[in-house]
């Protein structure tokens, strides 16, 4: 498997974003929102470095992807989520790739009475945005490649990792 980025330089980096986010912040209370399932580990790791008044939510995003390249309908479920109104909000997810995702869910925040949405991606895919936005806080840029672990899945699987890999080849043909 072909580690992308170690554990140790993803510690480092969410330190570095830790430090940034407490500072910007300056004290005001955050409520942290993860999108399930990809960014628990993400989460875990970086709500122990917000030195802040912090609550903690969750919400899923999903799209279809069938074989076709174009994702299908972005179905957002977000019953776990508490009242919003008025809430100062950090969204948080594991990639961004198109930019569907977080941009929609930005939105539906700002639907749900939050009172702003400053948004945090471990990952950017470098020439794949499909939709124009820009990430408040971004870990890494990523060459276009299929990655896992570290919270990311290819089927479910390989979220444990404590590093970012690219999948082989052979996870998908089974050869
Ligand atoms: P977007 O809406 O930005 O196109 O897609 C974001 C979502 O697609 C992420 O939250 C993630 O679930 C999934 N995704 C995109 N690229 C990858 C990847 O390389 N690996 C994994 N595991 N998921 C990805
Ligand atoms: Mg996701």
């Amino acid at each position: 498997m072909q580690v992308l980025i170690s554990s140790e330089r993803i510690r480092d980096r969410v330190d570095e974003l830790g430090a940034e986010i407490t500072a910007d912040f300056d004290g005001q209370p955050i409520t942290v929102v993860g999108v399930l399932t990809g960014c628990l580990v993400f989460l875990a790791d970086l709500i122990r470095r917000l030195n802040h008044p912090t609550h903690i939510a969750l919400l899923q995003a999903s799209s279809y992807r069938g074989t076709a390249t174009s994702p299908g309908e972005l179905t957002v479920r977000d019953e776990l989520l508490p009242d919003m109104t008025g809430r100062h909000v950090l969204l948080l997810d594991d990639i961004l790739d198109t930019g569907r995702t977080i941009s929609k869910l930005v939105d539906h925040l700002k639907s749900k009475g939050a009172a702003s949405v400053r948004t945090c991606v471990l990952l950017r895919k470098i020439g794949r945005q499909t939709v124009e936005f820009e990430p408040d806080y971004v870990g890494f840029a990523i060459p276009d490649k299929f990655v896992i672990g570290y919270g990311l899945d290819f089927n479910d699987l390989y979220r444990h990792l404590p590093f970012i890999a690219v999948l082989p080849d052979s996870a998908t043909t089974g050869g």
